[in-house]
């Protein structure tokens, strides 16, 4: 039997990538939504066949607990409102996949984590990369040291930012941060995966060449983190430069995605030559695979602890601005 999906929030990201990829998925469907806008609900009930009874607002959301059709609930909001809608999710009985980045604090996050273990439910972070084939060669290159220790990681993840100066992403109480805090967990991902380790310390600055439209959360931040095996990773993320890139050198060799981070169109190569996989959609990889965890009782490969462990290094960066100096994660 396929498990019922329950998507809250529906913006941008669940609107053109995860109800598409749901379409696509093996292991589950969506089955139904949650929403503040009530125009929505007949757009995507008939687009998706979803019946009334499976449709919530924010205010009766936790009678979801008596619908037998809904198995997991997907979080897709406002990076503030992740701590809430997960903590009702669980406690309505719902296995929870969170979108990243998973919550304005690390306090916050392990609220999240400590909720879904008391209600004995699984909580997956959205983190599609780990599906994703080129980033699985990073990871495997990297983490099985096929040529040889990590000396350096390179990578910058950020784009410029062209839309409305009055979006949640610019506010700081509900996005917790700007560019670091939505494109640049990317890059703390991806040296955490292609190392396979947790850094120790980083050090960072921030750069506003735009004050007026980055009033309430950062532009630009360039950091460094340092991993116990000796790897030292340059970091880099923007609401203000196109960058998408992972880079990693290693004694015998290096490897890179000069795509790195999208939806699809990776570009990746290593010393030996180009990488070749398949373009997958990874939003429905993804979500088969946290079907089949929560159908098999699997722990998932992107739990909530990874979600606050990234939270944790965002807020030894945010520290190391304020203090100017190297900070312990
Ligand atoms: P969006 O702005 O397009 O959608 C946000 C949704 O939240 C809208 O439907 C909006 O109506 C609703 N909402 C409810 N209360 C709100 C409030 N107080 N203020 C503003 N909106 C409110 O955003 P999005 O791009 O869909 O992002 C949603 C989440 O998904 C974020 O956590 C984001 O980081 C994540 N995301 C992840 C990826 C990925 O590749 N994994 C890509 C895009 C977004």
């Amino acid at each position: 039997k396929k498990l019922g999906v329950a998507l809250v929030g529906l913006g941008g990201y669940s609107t053109y990538q995860l109800a598409p990829a749901l379409l696509q998925c093996k292991n589950c469907y969506l089955a139904g939504i949650v929403t503040g806008t009530p125009s929505k609900e007949k757009i995507w009930a008939d687009k998706y066949n979803i019946p009334q009874k499976n449709i919530y607002n924010y205010q009766n959301f936790d009678s979801i607990a008596d619908n037998k059709d809904i198995d997991i609930v997907y979080v897709v909001l406002p990076v503030a409102m992740h701590k809430e809608y997960t903590i009702r999710a669980a406690k309505a009985g719902k296995h929870v996949i969170c979108e990243k980045p998973m919550a304005v604090s690390a306090a916050d996050c392990q609220a999240m984590i400590d909720a879904c273990k008391q209600a004995n439910r699984m909580l997956s972070i959205g983190y599609r990369l780990h599906f994703e084939p080129f980033n699985m060669e990073m990871m495997r290159l990297g983490q099985k040291k096929v040529f040889g220790n990590i000396m350096k990681i390179n990578s910058s993840n950020g784009f410029v930012w062209g839309g409305d100066p009055n979006a949640w992403r610019l506010k700081k109480a509900l996005a917790g941060g700007g560019a670091l805090m939505d494109m640049g967990v990317y890059v703390i991902q991806g040296a955490r995966y292609t190392t396979g380790e947790e850094p120790l310390t980083v050090k960072a600055k921030e750069i506003k060449t735009k004050p007026d439209l980055f009033k309430e959360v950062d532009e630009t931040v360039v950091w460094e983190m340092k991993f116990p095996g000796g790897s030292v990773a340059e970091c880099r993320t923007s609401y203000n430069e196109n960058a998408n890139f992972l880079r990693a050198e290693a004694e015998r060799g290096w490897f890179e995605l000069s795509e790195a981070y999208r939806y699809g169109g990776m570009v990746g190569a290593t010393t030996n030559g180009s990488m070749s996989f398949p373009n997958i959609n990874q939003q429905a990889a993804q979500m088969d695979d946290f079907a089949q965890c929560v159908t098999q009782n699997k722990s998932t490969r992107v739990p909530g602890e990874m979600g606050l462990q990234d939270i944790k290094i965002v807020e030894a960066i945010y520290r190391s601005i304020a203090s100017g100096k190297e900070e312990s994660v």
